[in-house]
């Protein structure tokens, strides 16, 4: 792809530098580039008292600010060794980068810092913000990235997510075919939340719940030798800025604010408005804590990885099986939220797994042998497996690294059951109750996690309690006496709850 930098700066001097010495100064430069075999010069020139404008065109090889710095370096050294002429500052006058697009943008683009004007599949990008510091750090580049990464995006919205069958269960006959959670809040055994997507679960709910967690911990992890631990469920953005869920999903998030002080006399008026109007006074509120610089756990992975950052794992670690059932997660779903099966507050076991990619791949063999053994021979469900590809690893461009490992490899598993309350098995939507991923190389990456040799992969399994709990229930009901031995020997008889007047 094409691509081409044009930049104009003017660098000023502490006093004037003769016509002949900048010249040589630029054919130097010019020459030097030449013979690196670098796409770029400095085209036109000409000084002006203490002001040296020059221009700079350059191709894909090095950008034309970086090249603009660099010759800044040299001519602030040549300078000032023969001439004691310094190099005060550069303002960038103008900067446009030009390049192409694979396909036509559907609507119109824009992107910060920049203004856009697009002709068909050409860009021209004119930089609005040219300090020195703004091209230091090398956002052009990511500017670029994500023009194209705009564009391409228009043609995915709207498509359906990648979907293949690969495993299904026999047909099961449901006991009933009802909501499991208006059943449950009929009964009382389950409570609407105090805000939104949030549930109290009394005693026979929660005993339900645990029974999940149980199984989950005896039949899964405990066998395969997964440990524990316990992670916070609050996670500072740098952790999201390293995994993309700061940029993937910004609009689930829910953000933790801390408050600026704990001095009692900064929070006076604060307490003064609550005791007088028995409100919260927002305003004030406002002043009192802290833009959020984190957020409640989304998934509980991250965490994990970031507590490995930079550490090397022993060979006989290996593979690192370890899970957290602490953190709660929390998600914004806005309009998707429905009974115990979506909500904004949820409880998630996330066994993650660090290891070579042969473990990997056997240890995901193992995973589904009890994965199956519990759904089939516990829950009796009726379930089924598919391959999905999940958006970070789209957004990544890499869908499997099928020359080394084979399709199929990197990329989720997405385990889904019928909701008979849903409407019949072939026309409803099932619900996604856990996943099961590898990820490749991507998260021990962006963590810098290393094996004392050769390649390092991870992946992680979410088990959803509430979804477990949904899927179970919508088919077998509400009744223990329904329930399949199996998942009898779990949870028996329920508690008796709450006798409420
Ligand atoms: P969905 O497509 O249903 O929104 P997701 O792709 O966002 O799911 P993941 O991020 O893959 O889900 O999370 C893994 C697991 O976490 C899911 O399989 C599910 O068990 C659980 N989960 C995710 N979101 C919710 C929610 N809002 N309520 C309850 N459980 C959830
Ligand atoms: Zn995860
Ligand atoms: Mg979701």
């Amino acid at each position: 792809m094409g691509m081409k930098f044009h930049l104009s700066a003017t660098i000023k001097l502490s006093k004037p530098a003769s016509k002949e010495v900048i010249s040589k100064e630029i054919e130097n430069f010019n020459a030097q580039l030449t013979e690196k075999q670098v796409d770029a010069r400095i085209e036109k020139w000409d000084v002006l008292e203490n002001n040296l404008n020059i221009e700079i065109v350059s191709g894909t090889k090095r950008r034309a600010h970086d090249i603009l710095l660099n010759f800044r370096n040299i001519l602030s050294k040549n300078l000032g060794k023969k001439y004691k002429i310094g190099v005060r500052k550069i303002d960038v006058n103008f900067y446009e980068v030009t390049f192409s697009l694979e396909k036509e943008p559907l609507q119109p683009v824009t992107i910060p810092f920049a203004d856009l004007e697009i002709d068909g599949k050409n860009v021209r990008m004119i930089l609005k913000d040219t300090s020195e510091e703004f091209l230091r750090k090398n956002y052009v580049d990511r500017m670029i990235k994500r023009v194209i990464e705009k564009v391409e995006n228009q043609y995915y919205e709207g498509k359906k997510e990648f979907w293949k069958l690969i495993w299904k269960s026999e047909e099961k006959e449901p006991v009933w075919n009802k909501d499991p959670t208006e059943e449950m809040l009929k009964r009382g055994w389950l409570v609407q939340g105090p805000t939104k997507g949030k549930w109290f679960y009394r005693p026979q709910a929660a005993a339900i719940f645990r029974a999940m967690e149980r199984i989950a911990i005896e039949e899964i992890l405990k066998p395969l030798g997964f440990q524990e631990v316990i992670e916070s469920h609050i996670v500072p953005f740098e952790i999201w800025l390293r995994t993309g869920h700061l940029e993937g999903m910004p609009g689930e998030i829910y953000y933790v604010c801390e408050p600026k002080t704990r001095d009692v006399k900064e929070w006076e008026r604060f307490i003064d408005l609550v005791k007088i109007t028995r409100e919260v006074p927002e305003e004030e509120l406002k002043k009192t804590v802290s833009v959020p610089r984190a957020g409640i756990c989304y998934a509980q992975c991250p965490v994990i990885y970031w507590s490995l950052r930079g550490r090397t794992i022993a060979d006989e670690s290996l593979p690192l099986l370890i899970f957290d059932r602490t953190a709660i997660s929390g998600r914004y779903e806005s309009g998707g939220r429905h009974g115990i099966e979506r909500v904004d507050e949820f409880h998630r076991i996330e066994p993650v797994y660090i290891g070579k990619p042969e473990q990997l791949i056997e240890l995901r063999k193992k995973l589904i042998e009890r994965y199956k053994h519990v759904f089939n021979d516990i829950f009796e469900i009726e379930w089924r497996m598919a391959w999905v590809t999940p958006w970070y690893l789209q957004q990544a461009g890499k869908t499997d690294v099928g020359e080394h490992y084979g399709e199929g490899v990197i990329g989720t598993i997405d385990f889904e059951a019928w909701l008979p309350y849903r409407g019949d098995r072939k026309n409803s939507k099932w619900l996604e109750f856990q996943n099961l991923s590898i990820l490749g190389d991507k998260y021990v990456k962006a963590f810098n996690i290393k094996a004392q040799k050769g390649e390092l992969w991870s992946g992680c399994t979410g088990i959803g309690l509430e979804r477990w709990m949904a899927v179970f229930l919508a088919q077998k009901g509400l009744d223990p006496e329904n329930w399949p031995e199996g998942f009898r020997k779990y949870l028996d008889k329920l508690p008796e709850g709450i006798k409420i007047l």
